[in-house]
């Protein structure tokens, strides 16, 4: 029988029942697990309910920085622009419409004008199909249509809104789920969290407020870098653990975690890129008196400039990483349909000149956007 027991139900912890818990959840990037502190099933249930709810609201996050998890893909992100249209935005940042859309005008003599936009050549081809049937057209007409059906790059013509939202029930106990974790990994015991235990299980107030104000406590941060981290600062003179949590740079957490510790001094960070899963070096300085953590929790040190600032060094590195991404995506793509053309009765600079064309056609697209972008 193992010593250890759920920090969350109580369970005893035995082979059976043991889990590898991420200690950040891996839907936002986190790689680091723990062992022997919680029970499958409390793993099942946060996981569903706290930690599901966090990755929802950073989805827009993990989307512009293309963060993988380590099974399973990253479910499309739906997204809306400001005139309200629904699009699907995947894991690569491209984008497809949520409905298609077919345009049918019927012109005089002639004929009809038909447009459509599907989400497949699949749907493409039915969708014209549908359009024949209803109008009585003939085969031979819809034919050259079906022939175009091509797949191209596109792009969204207005803006994308995105609302950003914490929900301080759920992606907050997750979060001091995962303070709480990180204090286990680096020997803490759980039980000595009181009150982020008394909050975890229903029994106590938030223990946690955010903060982002003039006094970084991150010492020496590289402005826009996306990170995550937690820091747990236990201390044995004041019985005092704090914990400082941090998500994509901007989400900023402050947690008192326990008022009656009396075991050892102890720090313990966990920093890591969440692009990249590296683990990076940061100076946390995290020391409050209760009454500067009461502040804390009511607000007074979370001003919206300093928050503006925050959110807007990331936005920016979102921006420019999404389009040097989508520049590499197009480009090689560009490059792997031009390879397709080469005729052996040219010689090598005709064959250069004609694969330089073909890279340009299939740019078009791309090339069109950047020059309507602002
Ligand atoms: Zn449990």
């Amino acid at each position: 029988m193992s010593e250890f027991k759920c920090a969350l139900c109580l369970t005893q912890i035995t082979e059976e029942n043991n889990t590898n818990e991420h200690i950040i959840p891996n839907s936002i990037g986190g790689r680091k697990k723990i062992r022997n502190f919680i029970c499958n099933e409390c793993n099942n249930k946060t996981g569903e309910n706290w930690d599901s709810e966090l990755a929802k609201n950073f989805a827009p996050f993990c989307t512009m920085f293309g963060i993988k998890k380590d099974r399973g893909d990253v479910p499309p992100l739906r997204v809306k622009t400001i005139s309200g249209i629904e699009y699907k935005q995947f894991e690569d940042g491209t984008f497809q419409p949520l409905n298609p859309s077919l345009n049918v005008i019927a012109k005089e003599e002639k004929g009809f004008d038909i447009s459509i936009q599907a989400r497949t050549p699949d749907e493409a081809q039915r969708m014209l199909e549908g359009v024949q049937k209803k109008y009585k057209l003939k085969e031979e007409s819809i034919k050259p249509l079906k022939e175009q059906i091509a797949v191209k790059d596109f792009y969204l013509d207005e803006p994308i809104v995105h609302n950003f939202s914490f929900d301080a029930e759920k992606s907050g106990r997750s979060t001091i789920k995962s303070a709480l974790a990180l204090a286990a990994s680096g020997g803490i015991n759980p039980f000595d969290c009181n009150l982020a235990i008394d909050f975890l299980t229903n029994r106590g107030e938030p223990n946690f407020g955010y903060y982002d104000c003039n006094n970084d406590l991150v010492k020496n941060r590289e402005l826009g870098l996306p990170f995550h981290c937690i820091y747990i600062n236990a201390i044995k003179e004041t019985g005092q653990i704090l914990a400082y949590i941090e998500y994509f740079g901007f989400q900023r957490i402050v947690a008192c975690m326990s008022n009656n510790y009396l075991g050892e001094t102890n720090q313990i960070l966990y920093a890591i890129n969440p692009m990249t899963g590296e683990e990076i070096d940061i100076i946390i300085e995290l020391n409050f008196t209760p009454d500067q953590i009461k502040k804390i929790y009511d607000y007074e040190m979370y001003k919206p400039e300093s928050v503006r600032v925050s959110f807007g060094h990331i936005m920016d590195r979102a921006i420019s990483y999404s389009r040097e991404r989508e520049f590499h995506r197009v480009f090689n793509k560009a490059v792997a349909y031009a390879n397709q053309f080469h005729d052996i009765s040219l010689s090598h600079e005709q064959n250069c000149h004609l694969k330089a064309e073909k890279i340009i056609e299939s740019l078009q697209p791309y090339i069109k956007n950047l020059i309507k972008a602002p």
